[in-house]
């Protein structure tokens, strides 16, 4: 029997908000729904947003949203959590699956057959690189490896699919949300245990602030 995933680390309301109303760019948005596929509690989050969104629109079509309309609305929203119910897993084809969906609807073959850049103990595997103002990629990380030291000039949003890490700020398993911005330096580290698989998205460029880091920050295409 597999061990059911209960993440710690969820999206804020607002990015749930944002994806609920179709307002989230795609790879923002992928990150949202891959959670939502590992995460009971924000499915049933998601149904409160959709219900009330359905009232809010049949009752008062002419209103704006008035400052402080969105306190009031997650307010309202603010039930207790039921119990966490973890649907049976649907039989999956043999390629990638361990990934959930959607985002195994972006692999077109086997992760191990996909083309990863090594840095490494890093590997990244770029998607969506159609989509212009983000960065949205795989990283595997070797269990005990460490990211370089960064900022961010915008978000950063990480999904952990398989392994875990921690960055000085919390630590993160699988299923976890890691959300991240210009407040946030940090210098994540796989668990020593296995290899860290996850996903990343940012819509602005990393800045490396290690010594070293600052000098080559004018050469990275991150
Ligand atoms: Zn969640």
């Amino acid at each position: 029997m597999t061990m059911p995933i209960l993440p710690k680390h969820h999206p804020s309301d607002e990015r749930l908000l944002d994806y609920a109303t179709g307002a989230a760019a795609e790879p923002m948005a992928l990150v949202i729904a891959t959670h939502l596929a590992l995460c009971a509690r924000c499915r049933h989050e998601m149904h409160h947003l959709d219900q009330l969104g359905g009232v809010l629109l049949d009752d008062a079509p002419q209103e704006t949203m008035s400052a402080g309309c969105l306190d009031r609305l997650f307010a309202r929203i603010e039930l207790p959590h039921p119990p966490i119910e973890i649907e049976e897993p649907a039989p999956m084809p043999a390629i990638n699956r361990d990934i959930p969906q959607p985002l195994r609807h972006y692999l077109d073959r086997p992760l191990s057959d996909m083309p990863w850049r090594k840095r490494g103990a890093i590997s990244e595997l770029e998607l969506l690189p159609e989509v212009s103002n983000h960065a949205t990629r795989l990283l595997w990380i070797r269990s005990g490896a460490a990211a370089p030291r960064h900022t961010h000039e915008g978000s950063e949003l990480t999904l952990v699919l398989k392994g875990s890490f921690w960055d000085g700020h919390g630590h993160y398993g699988c299923g976890d949300i890691a959300e991240a911005d210009s407040d946030v330096d940090h210098r994540p580290i796989a668990g020593d245990d296995e290899d860290c698989l996850c996903l990343t998205v940012t819509d602005a460029p990393l800045k490396l602030t290690s010594p070293i880091g600052r000098l080559i920050n004018p050469f990275l295409k991150i």
